[in-house]
């Protein structure tokens, strides 16, 4: 069976290159939907908890989320920087608290000081679902991730193999020891 989690992201980008007017720096509010798939862990009658997947996923989305989401080979991309090097708000802002644990990989690399990620592809639905995958695949069971953002909606599905040890009384992943982080409920 599945947990199903979904999370507003308010982001702006632009297709650069593309001939349309999505060419012009604009922004969106995205839906992100991540399924998780496992077994019903019977302690607690749920796949997983919705607020856990939340966390989790949030953790790394967060970068996302009043972002400014470019394309590596955007040329906005140092105009901006420029600007806000100028401005004093390129490395951090006593305000800019929001912000996620940096990450990069093959897809994508998180600047949260100055909440800009950018991107080795366009950012388009697809593009995300991509790089949603790619940030947590190895933390979540992920069965399927839709992305909605404005009348562009895409999805993609993933074969999970594995079944993830959870606690019977907290519902979360056990560490590699077989302990429950919450509760220290331990699998004999
Ligand atoms: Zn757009
Ligand atoms: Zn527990």
């Amino acid at each position: 069976m599945r947990s199903q989690t979904t999370f507003d992201l308010q982001y702006a980008h632009r297709f650069y290159g593309f001939k349309g007017e999505a060419q012009y720096l604009h922004g969106h509010t995205g839906t992100l939907t991540i399924e998780v798939e496992d077994t019903v862990n019977a302690g607690v009658n749920m796949v997983f908890p919705c607020n856990e997947i939340q966390k989790t996923a949030w953790e790394v989305l967060k970068n996302f989320d009043h972002a400014l989401v470019l394309r590596q080979d955007d040329p906005l991309l140092p105009a901006i920087l420029d600007v806000y090097e100028k401005q004093g708000i390129k490395n951090g802002h006593p305000q800019n608290t929001m912000k996620g644990a940096a990450f990069s990989n093959e897809l994508c690399t998180a600047y949260p000081d100055c909440r800009i990620v950018v991107t080795k592809e366009t950012m388009t639905v697809e593009g995300m679902i991509k790089m949603v995958y790619e940030l947590l695949k190895d933390k979540l069971n992920i069965a399927k991730i839709t992305f909605t953002s404005g009348v562009n909606v895409a999805s993609e599905e993933y074969a999970v193999k594995e079944t993830v040890a959870r606690c019977p009384l907290c519902g979360i992943a056990l560490d590699e020891n077989g302990v429950c982080p919450k509760c220290g409920f331990k699998k004999r």
